[in-house]
């Protein structure tokens, strides 16, 4: 495996960055998570564009042109040979003092994997996902803005931690509002009575480019997508639930907080929207 950080490759054991980089002290950094298929890196510029934008939103000045780390990242790609993979992109805020100041970090480092990712059993696909709703609300989005792909991912992870606890594997956020957000790593969508229903990004969301592909989607087979303030409610009277997210795709989800969604089962439209996403990401 060969590891790129700040333009130079390295083996797996030799791929080590500093102990006073603030992407490990505080979480100073952004990323993506980018998936290849056949070779060919999935909505690579629509991941770039999130990248530089929630490096943006932190002062972070990413010290290469977007044109370039896209070289980089498919020359990563290419060297390491897995035709079907996973990319993780990541900016760290750089090598600092112990201080939060992140103007004493001189160079942000850039660092780019590529291995293979563990997405959930493949019996999730056929039977559908069980989740829960969690006490750990999502971020504010006048505190960290969800919207921020950032390294900082323990508002998520105590939702996980909660969901594992639960004996299921993904979780349900609200925002401080009690309406519905995401869940821990993917967007979640609902169908009642033929549209498509997700929260709005102003409801505290990450805006996934699965998220948006699936909306896409949608509109182009003519079914009408609303962006709304959604309830628990919505979910529990939904015909069918799903989450979506690069590393995971589709997930058709069949049991929300004890109610079973639709009829148990996977739902029609959501194995249609498997089915073209497939298609999608081989074309
Ligand atoms: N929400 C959160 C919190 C995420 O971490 C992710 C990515 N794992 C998503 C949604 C899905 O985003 P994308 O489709 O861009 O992978």
């Amino acid at each position: 495996m060969q590891i790129y950080i700040n333009g130079e490759f390295f083996e797996k054991e030799d791929a080590k960055i500093s102990v006073f980089d603030h992407g490990l002290l505080y979480g100073d950094g952004v990323f993506e998570g980018i998936r290849v298929y056949a070779n060919r890196v999935f909505k690579l510029d629509e991941h770039l564009e999130r990248l530089y934008e929630s490096a943006k939103a932190i002062d972070l000045t990413i010290p290469l042109p977007p044109e370039k780390l896209k070289e980089d990242v498919l020359k990563t790609v290419h060297l390491n040979e897995m035709a079907d993979s996973y990319i993780r992109l990541i900016i760290t805020r750089g090598e600092g003092t112990l201080g939060l100041n992140p103007y004493t970090c001189k160079t942000p480092r850039i660092i780019i994997i590529v291995d293979k990712i563990a997405l959930y059993p493949p019996e999730v696909y056929e039977k559908g996902l069980t989740l829960v709703t969690v006490a750990t609300q999502r971020n504010l989005p006048e505190a960290v803005n969800p919207r921020i792909k950032s390294l900082n991912y323990l508002n998520n992870i105590l939702a996980k931690i909660e969901a594992i606890n639960a004996g299921v594997e993904e979780a349900i956020m609200l925002n401080s509002f009690g309406l519905v957000s995401e869940c821990a790593g993917d967007n979640i969508f609902a169908i009642r009575k033929g549209v498509l229903i997700t929260p709005a990004i102003s409801m505290g969301v990450l805006e996934g480019i699965t998220r948006n592909v699936v909306i896409e989607m949608a509109r182009k087979k003519g079914i009408e997508v609303k962006q709304i303030v959604m309830t628990r409610h919505d979910l529990f009277i939904a015909d069918e639930v799903f989450l979506t997210g690069s590393a995971a795709e589709i997930v058709p989800v069949i049991k929300i907080d004890g109610r079973v969604i639709g009829d148990g089962k996977p739902g029609k439209m959501t194995g249609d929207f498997i089915k073209e996403y497939h298609r999608l990401v081989n074309a």
